[in-house]
């Protein structure tokens, strides 16, 4: 059966106080939706306790939106996996285009960071996609296949198991301009053949990959009736409690 996982990446917005408000409500909308879809929120770091205290005993999930590659140590400013799991994180985003553009971080240190969540039992949120120019130079497979072999890299079957893929173009991001469904069910076919050759076939079959860019209440709908995208990395809608439960709620209103 086709499942499905919404998650809300709030970057650096959201008091702990707010956050803890949008989390009562969104626990409370989560209650009308169906089992085989998930949601999650990435806070930032200082309202993940907050968070967790609120999502407690729901079917929503918490997740982080970075991690350090190293298990302890000497690494100012930085958050650990175990320091995560301890608070009750279950899901780390890792290669966000912003992270890999502002923060200049390489497919190497992804992969560092996706084995450091894996290695810990967390389920990190792998994310690729391409530059604008690099779609109209035709070098989207090639550039998507790259990220995932090497942000994937020594990645075992058994870690698989916690692997998901977000395709998120980056000029889609932030922008208004998501990508047409039809397009995006393509790239989506063509990243399970990149997975099936890089392990198997069933492993391909299994993993989620959603879609992010712009996703609003207007576009939800027909992402997800297609059969290879399996939900939203949601940015600034997810900064709205009623925007994001309407999201989230996607199949009601099909
Ligand atoms: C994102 O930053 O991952 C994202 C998809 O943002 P938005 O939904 O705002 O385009």
């Amino acid at each position: 059966m086709k499942r499905f996982l919404i998650a809300g990446n709030w970057k650096m917005n959201m008091l702990p106080t707010q956050a803890k408000q949008f989390a009562a409500q969104l626990v409370k909308t989560s209650k009308s939706i169906d089992d085989d879809v998930e949601v999650m929120i990435a806070p930032p770091f200082t309202a993940l306790a907050e968070v967790k205290e609120a999502i407690k005993g729901s079917k929503v999930k918490l997740g982080a939106q970075n991690i350090n590659e190293n298990e302890k140590g000497a690494f100012t400013g930085e958050i650990s996996a175990d320091m995560l799991l301890d608070i009750g994180v279950e899901y780390i985003i890792t290669g966000h285009s912003e992270r890999r553009t502002i923060y200049q971080e390489s497919d190497e240190l992804i992969n560092k960071k996706v084995h450091s969540a894996v290695n810990h039992s967390l389920k990190p949120l792998l994310c690729v996609g391409e530059l604008l120019t690099e779609k109209e130079a035709g070098l989207t497979h090639s550039v998507i296949e790259k990220q995932i072999s090497k942000g994937l890299k020594d990645i075992s079957r058994d870690g698989m198991k916690k692997i998901i893929i977000a395709y998120e173009p980056i000029w889609a991001i932030g922008t208004g301009r998501v990508a047409n469904p039809q397009s995006v069910e393509e790239i989506h076919f063509d990243i399970r053949k990149i997975i099936a050759r890089l392990y198997t076939k069933d492993i391909a079959e299994n993993i989620l990959i959603l879609y992010g860019g712009s996703v609003s209440v207007d576009n939800i709908d027909g992402l997800m009736t297609k059969p290879n995208i399996n939900g939203a990395l949601v940015g600034g809608a997810s900064l709205k409690i009623d925007l994001f439960s309407r999201i989230a709620s996607f199949r009601k209103m099909i």
